[in-house]
């Protein structure tokens, strides 16, 4: 059991469930953007993953799930989680930034865009 960040998260700088994770398990890629087979976004080691359940309503894109409940849309990004286990040391726990709290519309805009209805 671990929890899974979506492709919601991607180009988010705010990085709040960093900032909660108890075993630091949250992580971006140290090339970030620009790694080969990874957007710029956060993925969370399912190894390391200890299945509390913290990070998931301090997201404001709603881009975390725990592994059973991700929705259909998005099982490529359970696979991409869970595939940073073998090349871990590529990746690191990113600093916090403070950036706006996106709006509702700005939400349901990007569950738009990736073809969540929810
Ligand atoms: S708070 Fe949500 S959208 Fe922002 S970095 Fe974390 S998982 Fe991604
Ligand atoms: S469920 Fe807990 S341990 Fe797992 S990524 Fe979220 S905060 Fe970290």
């Amino acid at each position: 059991m671990a929890w899974v960040i979506t492709r919601m998260c991607r180009d988010c700088v705010d990085m709040a469930c960093v900032e909660v994770c108890p075993v630091d398990c949250i992580v971006q890629h140290k090339q970030k953007g620009d790694a080969a087979g990874y957007e710029n976004q956060l993925y969370i080691d399912p190894e390391e993953c200890i299945n509390c359940g913290v990070c998931e309503p301090e997201c404001p894109w709603e881009a975390i799930f725990e592994d059973e409940q991700v929705p259909t849309v998005f099982d490529e990004d359970t696979a991409q989680n869970a595939k940073i286990v073998d090349e871990r040391d590529d990746f690191e726990v990113p600093e916090r930034e403070d950036v706006a709290v996106p709006s509702t519309d700005d939400i349901n805009k990007n569950k738009a865009k990736w073809k969540y209805d929810a």
